[in-house]
């Protein structure tokens, strides 16, 4: 598809979303509401993966949830920053570290593999086969079961990071005002599983 039919699906999508909310006087009411200013009960860090709608999956309305995504929910100045503004400046209380089934960013990190020519991506990789070097030092082959344990465990490595990068942060996190919680997606089945300690996984198949 060329960009004008690309730009014809987002105005075409955008204009069924109006016509959704000048039928729904409800609804109306509550954007109006939200055009005033916002305070959002939720932040949810995920992937950029298309498969993963944070704000479907939750059914969450707008004004809900700051979503904050990229490929691998790496943090970054930008991504704390953003946190902290979430936090500190408007007092949302529970932010959702969410990985995903199949993550091909998690995939790429461990195979380590690039189209050439590339500068950011590699680096941003890195970071994530980083985050795995334990669990990567264990294991000579990653298969499906392995996989998920991995995603899992730099979902929960991402989560324990966040508070050791901003004070204020860290300070709330530590007052338990501040819940990190991280979660995995499962594509196939749209169910989330929240957790707080990776289980026990010896090797690939143990
Ligand atoms: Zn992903």
């Amino acid at each position: 598809m060329g960009h004008r039919h690309l730009r014809a699906r987002l105005e075409e999508g955008n204009a069924r979303f109006r016509e959704r909310l000048q039928s729904d006087v409800q609804r109306l009411l509550i954007q109006r509401q939200l055009a005033l200013g916002q305070s959002p009960s939720f932040v949810v860090l995920s992937c950029m993966d298309s498969r993963v709608p944070v704000e479907e999956i939750f059914s969450l309305q707008p004004g809900e949830a700051f979503v904050l995504r990229n490929a691998g929910h790496v943090l970054s100045d930008a991504i704390i920053a953003s946190l902290e503004f979430a936090v500190v400046q408007l007092h949302v209380r529970y932010i959702l570290v969410m990985g995903h089934s199949n993550c091909g960013a998690v995939q790429g990190a461990i195979h380590a593999t690039t189209a050439t020519g590339l500068s950011a991506l590699p680096h941003l990789l890195r970071r994530i086969r980083n985050s795995l070097k334990e669990p990567l030092s264990q294991w000579d082959t990653v298969d499906d079961r392995a996989l998920e344990y991995l995603i899992k465990y730099h979902v929960l490595q991402t989560a324990r990071a966040i508070p050791t990068q901003s004070r204020a942060i860290d300070e709330l996190h530590k007052k338990d005002y501040l819940k990190i919680q991280p979660a995995f997606y499962h594509i196939d089945s749209g169910t989330v599983e929240f957790y707080d300690h990776l289980p026990q996984l010896n090797g690939p198949s143990g």
